[in-house]
Formats: C-alpha cells, sequence, structure tokens
C-alpha cells in the first residue's frame, strides 16, 4: 500500500470521505487521491515521491504557482508579527484600495474568509437593498455551499450528480430560481413574470464550475438591461474569474459593470481569504455603517491580507497576463490538436488561464450541453494523465489553471503527455 492510500484509509476514519472537500476525493475519476508533502512552482510532490505539473492550483488561487518567494516572504514577515489581532491593520486598508484599483465598479469591499462567506454576504445586501427575497442563477454555477445555492449547483454537487442537497430547507431553496446559462430569453421571461420579486441575478461571468463555459456576445448586456429595469441588482461571482482572467476580472473582459461582486482564491493568494464589494450605496448598509449584519473573527486576518496583496503585485508586472493567456491557448490547441489526431470529438475554451474541455462536439454553452460530454473516458484519461505525472482537475466538470510558474517547456511537455495519456484511454 502507498503511503498515499494509507493516508486515505485512515482519513476515511475520521474525515467524511477521507477529505476535507468533496472533489479531492477523485470519487469522480476513481482511484485513491495522492497525499501532498509538498509543492514549489509548477509543481506538486505527493507523499510517496511522486510529482505532478498542477493545473489545479489550489483551484485557481494560485495565479503565481506554488510557494512564490515573494508571497512566502509577505507571509514570514507579517507572520513574525503575529498572526491574528481581531482589531485592525494597515494592510486590510492597502488591500482593499488594491482591489478597488483594479475593479473600480468595487468602491468598497468587506473581507471574509471564504468564497462561501462572499456570496452569502452579498446576497444579504442584495435582499436588504431591494427588500426582495427571490435570487436568479444560473444552472451549473457554484456560488458555495450556502443554502440558497444548492440548486442545479455546479463543482462537487455536479461532479458526483448529486440532487440538490438534503438539509437545505424547501422554504428556502423556493426562493431561488434557475435558468439556463446563455438563455438570455429564459432570463427575459423570467423578469416578465417574477420580476417585482427578484432582489438579484448572480452570475459566474465566466463558469468554471461545470467545466469552463463562455458567455455569448451580449449574454452579460441583457442580464445588466433586465436587472436595471426591473430594479434587481447584478451580481458578478468572481470568485473563480477575479484577477484571472484579466487584470481587473471578468467585468473588465466584458465591460459590464454589476452592482456586487464577489471574490475569493486570487484575492487570498493561496490563504482563506474571501471579499465581497460594489457599489457604496449598497456596501453602506453593512453592519456597523448599516443594518445588515456579517462579522468574522479572523476576517481580515494580516497574514492572509499579506499573501494577498504580494500575489496581486506580482501580476501588475508589465505582460503578466499576457504571457499566461499565451501559454494557456498553447496548452488548449495543444489538446485539442491530441483529441482530433485520436478521432476524439473535443470542445475546448479558455478565458486568460482559466480554461475547460470537454468530450463532445460542443458547442457547450450551458450546463446541459457540457453534461453530453464523455466522463467515462475523461476518467481514463484524467488516470493515464496522472500516471504520466500531470495533475488534471479530479472532474469533467471543473476548470483548470495555468500559473505563471508554468514554462513554455512545462505546456509543451504537457502536451505531449496529454497526447499520450489520451492514446491509453482510448485503448481501453
Ligand atoms: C470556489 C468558488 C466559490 C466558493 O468559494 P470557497 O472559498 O470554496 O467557499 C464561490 N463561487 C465561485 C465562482 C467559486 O469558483
Amino acid at each position: 500500500m502507498s503511503r498515499s492510500e494509507e493516508l486515505f484509509e485512515r482519513g476515511k476514519t475520521v474525515l467524511p470521505g477521507g477529505v476535507n472537500s468533496p472533489v479531492r476525493a477523485f470519487r469522480a475519476v476513481g482511484g485513491t487521491p495522492f497525499f501532498v508533502a509538498r509543492a514549489a512552482g509548477a509543481r506538486l510532490t505527493d507523499v510517496d515521491g511522486g510529482t505532478y505539473l498542477d493545473y489545479v492550483c489550489s483551484w485557481g488561487a494560485l495565479i503565481l504557482g506554488h510557494a512564490h518567494p515573494a508571497v512566502l516572504d509577505a507571509i514570514r514577515g507579517a507572520a513574525a508579527a503575529g498572526w491574528s489581532y481581531g482589531a485592525p491593520c494597515e494592510s486590510e486598508v492597502e488591500l482593499a484600495e488594491a482591489v478597488r484599483r483594479r475593479m473600480p465598479a468595487v468602491e468598497m469591499v468587506r473581507f471574509v474568509n471564504s468564497g462561501t462567506e462572499a456570496t452569502m454576504a452579498a446576497v444579504r445586501v442584495a435582499r436588504a437593498a431591494t427588500k426582495r427575497n427571490v435570487l436568479l442563477k444560473f444552472a451549473g454555477c457554484y456560488h458555495g455551499h450556502a443554502d440558497g445555492f444548492l440548486v442545479k449547483a455546479g463543482s462537487g454537487v455536479a461532479t458526483l450528480g448529486l440532487p440538490d442537497s438534503p438539509g437545505v430547507p424547501a422554504a428556502l431553496a423556493e426562493l431561488t430560481i434557475t435558468v439556463a446559462f446563455n438563455d438570455a430569453g429564459g432570463v427575459e421571461d423570467l423578469f416578465r413574470r417574477r420580476g417585482a420579486d427578484v432582489a438579484a441575478v448572480i452570475v459566474e461571468p465566466y463558469v468554471g464550475n461545470a467545466g469552463f463555459i463562455a458567455p455569448e456576445s451580449g449574454f452579460h448586456e441583457t442580464l445588466r438591461a433586465l436587472c436595471d429595469r426591473h430594479g434587481a441588482l447584478l451580481i458578478f461571482d468572481e470568485v473563480m474569474t477575479g484577477f484571472r482572467v484579466a487584470a481587473g476580472g471578468a467585468q473588465e473582459r466584458l465591460r459590464v459593470r454589476p452592482d456586487l461582486t464577489t471574490l475569493g482564491k486570487i484575492v487570498g493568494g493561496g490563504m482563506p481569504v474571501g471579499a465581497y464589494g460594489g457599489r457604496a450605496d449598497l456596501m453602506r448598509l453593512v453592519a456597523p455603517e448599516g443594518p445588515v449584519y456579517q462579522a468574522g473573527t479572523l476576517s481580515g486576518n494580516p497574514v492572509a491580507m499579506a499573501a494577498g496583496l504580494a500575489t496581486l503585485r506580482e501580476t501588475e508586472r508589465a505582460g503578466f497576463y499576457e504571457t499566461l493567456e499565451r501559454r494557456t491557448a498553447r496548452l488548449v490547441a495543444g489538446i485539442g490538436d491530441a483529441a482530433h489526431r485520436h478521432g476524439v470529438p473535443v470542445t475546448t475554451g479558455h478565458a486568460g488561464s482559466m480554461w475547460g474541455m470537454y468530450f463532445t462536439p460542443g458547442p457547450v454553452r450551458n450546463f446541459a450541453e457540457a453534461k453530453a460530454a464523455d466522463t467515462a473516458l475523461f476518467a481514463r484519461w484524467h488516470r493515464a494523465a496522472l500516471a504520466r505525472g500531470v495533475f488534471l482537475a479530479p472532474s469533467a466538470f471543473e476548470a483548470g489553471f495555468v500559473s505563471s510558474a508554468h514554462t513554455d517547456a512545462d505546456i509543451d511537455s504537457t502536451i505531449t503527455q496529454l497526447d499520450a495519456a489520451l492514446g491509453e484511454a482510448r485503448a481501453r
């Protein structure tokens, strides 16, 4: 038995499924998850000494790759000055200012500890501001695990093929209405019928929790216009896309200004941070300035703020996003070419360094079309790739990520390995 297998067995007796987040258990692709001993740059090393080129990158949080020296220095420096104060510190103000510089629509921001907390609080603000309760979301989009979002959710819910979660009161689930992503007509219909009840539309501007799905041109403009016409708020859940698909996130790339934005992942540089922000008049509703209550013992943690600041600073180097996007395009094209060579239908896409592929001829415009992909082939390909030292997200319904630590040579060797892995997966 490998050390990973041993740890997984031990883990299963004390942690549900042996993990602390469901997709990590490899249920959708089979096999035992490897346990990580350490990571540096673009590579993970497991407890058995295996190394993997990492395209998960802590689910997108690590845009600089693992243990980046500048972030490590910032973390060390902050930790040496004490790692939690329960009182305000300078780096909270600095990170808030950095976020606002990069995303002008985020006029004020509140830091929390996860993306889940951020979306939960943003919806609370939207409901308070509009005095309405209904939430409109899109099938396959994932906004964290709060009750109201576990309706046709993406990520682990989609990976495991779960029906909507037990434990969510029906009375709450009924307040969430779901429409297919890219279905502007469907949203219009819904607003025509329920417009006066809708507090907010929440959307992953580029879907990354059902695989990768790009918005069709005009889709977000339609959402913006419908929200304005009906007095609802538009929430861009940029937990994944923020500082990933462009310096200013999806809102910069798409040139659409949301009322509220939620952040996570990159904003904490791999430390547990989330944030919600937006129009100052809305954010002034948040306690202590306003009546909408939301608090956090460890929020604005100085070590986490330092990691986020150091990460954002590094991404401000000239050409940072252009280089990442070029490498990602090269990877995605390489996967497409390999699939064609093996006679496997494939649909690929990317925005910046966020990417995805489906084993289906496509097009993939929504979750229903994503589900037509060959997930059994994906599972075999995933296992073959892992054996060849490439770690892809262990689910056909998760996006992949390239970090600035991935070199052109890494990308090229990845394409070679993935090509061979596809041959093996096809042969079986
Ligand atoms: C990851 C993610 C979340 C949840 O963030 P957690 O930090 O895992 O709670 C919410 N929304 C989107 C779009 C995400 O990708």
